[in-house]
């Protein structure tokens, strides 16, 4: 028996036991006479104590040898501690060793594995192993498990089956690239793996499955964003007989059971915004609507007051910021530097204070009357003490600018609060996206999502307009899960691949099995994905991902630890029937 008990549980009640520990020594302080050690597992840390008076001089002798992240077992006595810790539950005792043994001996470690350590990222990803015994790390690891808990039983209990689904594929289009992997069995064919379950899950429901969920991995060869992973995972879900509002409700309930369950957090009812309003109200499709500053547009009250500027541009826009009346000159000139930087790309900004007394100053006065500054305000509802900041420009790209300023105000001004929650519907996504690069419309969330009855007609004629049967849950700013209703037809889904671009051809050889399967009584159906890691990020008070994951790719998708990617051998090579340009 390694083990009687943890070393996170003795207290004052096991006084006079005698136990046994198993861990790793955190932290050696020798005296000479005495030698304290602090040893810690995953439930906690419990101080050793060797003394003179009441260790035999061998076991001191011992004792001395230890050094940090040494593995050991031990007995010895519960005995009461004489400068008490408040601070951990094993505070208030100690364990006079009786005798141990070195299970297994440490180099010194490159960084101190405690709470707070001197490891820099790059240091502590290459020793990830080493990292992971820290507690916050730990913790970390541990939370991520509670909520996969708490999603799973929800689910569960709610009629959903978990089915896993292969890895080894042919692509599913999600937008992104595919990692592959090349068959040795096959010359020259090629497995993908998923982007997401979405094909398989849909079969499904062609299966007759009716609810489906999965904590899935997915894989995306993307450029790499910061706080982006090539692996990341889902919680993927599809129910079939449903409407969008079938699968809202059960979503919004999950959320709303993780946020009461793990954060104690009521919300109300989500509010629901289209994609067509968030743009125009955040310049954004997935606002934080924490903190206001809703966009307002100004095109009435600025345009034709003799300020070129303005007059020639498609969009005024701006916003109100509460209590920035008070901002100095200078930081007004930081934040015009900000938006101009190249990253925002914006021409200008243009401010007025609405000062407490009820006037105004802007930096645009020579063309602006006190009347007409008033009419800005009123139209930002601006308060007294507020700055009214203000873009002008091509309506997407300055509303999108206006975005960055308004996150980068929320951040600045801490008003992005990691104990408060306000998730949101967004509805109503445009189905097909252009890119200016293919020359083509894209599909905005996939190519299997349904466009909206009354806007099927548009398709021939306004393909742009094409409003989608698809939604997106975002929460503080994050997109964390996204859906839609399916396509469950032959007919509406090669249609799409038309639209998309695709020959025929091409839409059979790719995705034949899918139009096979729905000329078999698909059942109507649609589903919803959550990315789980940020989902445990958010709810864990974290802005970075790579915290919650035990073993995460750094910002250009290797794992440092092991290496990876790596060459293989020539051998592998020839084997997988490839070749290396020279
Ligand atoms: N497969 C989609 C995604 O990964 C989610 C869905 O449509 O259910 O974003």
């Amino acid at each position: 028996m390694y083990r009687s008990h943890t070393c996170g549980e003795l207290n004052a009640g096991h006084i006079g036991n005698t136990v046994t520990l198993s861990g790793w020594v955190q932290k050696v302080r020798n005296k000479g006479f005495m030698i304290w050690v602090d040893l810690r597992d995953r439930y906690g840390l419990t101080q050793l104590i060797f003394d003179e008076e009441r260790s035999s001089a061998e076991l001191m002798d011992k004792a001395g040898k230890l050094a940090r992240e040494f593995v050991i077992q031990v007995t010895g006595e519960v005995i009461e501690r004489e400068a008490k810790n408040p601070n951990i539950p094993t505070g208030e005792i100690e364990l006079l060793v009786q005798d141990f043994q070195i299970l297994n001996s440490s180099k010194t470690p490159p960084f101190t594995i405690e709470d707070e350590t001197d490891g820099g990222e790059d240091l502590r990803m290459k020793y990830r192993y080493l990292d992971i015994r820290r507690k916050p790390v730990q913790d970390k690891l541990m939370f991520r498990h509670q909520v996969g808990m708490k999603v799973r039983n929800y689910l569960s209990n709610a009629g959903f089956i978990e089915v896993e689904t292969p890895y080894l594929i042919k692509s599913t289009p999600e937008g992104a690239r595919d990692f592959v992997v090349p068959s040795r069995m096959n010359e020259g064919q090629f497995y993908a793996l998923p982007q997401s379950p979405q094909t398989f899950k849909q079969l499904l429901m062609v299966g007759g499955m009716d609810k489906y969920f999965q904590i899935v991995k997915c894989f995306r060869d993307e450029d790499l964003r910061a706080d982006r992973q090539p692996e990341f995972t889902q919680i993927d879900c599809e129910m079939a007989f449903v409407e969008q509002e079938d699968i809202l409700n059960i979503f919004e309930g999950l959320t709303r059971h993780l946020l009461k369950e793990i954060r104690n957090v009521e919300v109300n009812e989500f509010p629901r915004l289209t994609y067509a309003d968030a743009m125009r109200k955040y310049g954004n499709d997935k606002p934080d609507i924490r903190f206001g500053m809703e966009f307002a547009e100004l095109d009435d009250v600025t345009k034709n007051k003799g300020f070129n500027v303005f007059d020639q541009q498609e969009l005024v826009v701006g916003i109100a910021v509460p209590g920035a009346a008070s901002f100095t000159r200078k930081e007004i000139d930081k934040l015009i530097s900000w938006v101009k930087r190249p990253q925002i790309g914006a021409t200008g900004l243009v401010w007025a204070k609405y000062n407490e007394d009820g006037s105004l100053k802007s930096s645009v006065d020579k063309f602006y009357s006190q009347e007409d500054l008033k009419a800005w305000a009123k139209a930002s509802s601006a308060k007294p003490g507020g700055l009214i900041l203000v873009m002008a420009g091509d309506a997407d790209k300055t509303r999108s600018q206006l975005s960055a300023l308004r996150m980068h105000l929320g951040n600045e001004m801490g008003l992005r609060k990691s104990d408060e929650f306000a998730p949101l519907w967004v509805v109503d996504f445009p189905l097909l996206e252009w890119d200016e690069e293919t020359e083509r419309f894209h599909a905005m969330h996939h190519p299997f999502t349904s466009p909206k009855k009354e806007d099927f007609a548009l398709l021939e004629t306004d393909p742009g307009k094409v409003r989608a049967n698809a939604y997106d849950l975002v929460l503080n700013g994050n997109e964390i899960g996204g859906g839609s209703i399916r396509i469950h037809d032959k007919e509406t889904q090669s249609q799409m691949f038309k639209y998309l671009g695709f020959t025929p051809e091409e839409a059979e050889e790719q995705f034949g099995f899918l139009m096979d399967a729905f000329q078999y009584g698909a059942p109507p159906h649609g589903g919803i994905a959550f990315g789980f890691d940020r989902l445990v990020a958010i709810l864990g008070g974290q802005e970075s991902i790579r915290d919650y994951i035990a073993f995460p790719k750094n910002n250009s998708g290797r794992d440092v630890m092991i290496d990876a990617p790596a060459k293989l051998d020539e051998q592998q090579l020839t084997d997988l029937h490839l070749q290396l340009k020279s």
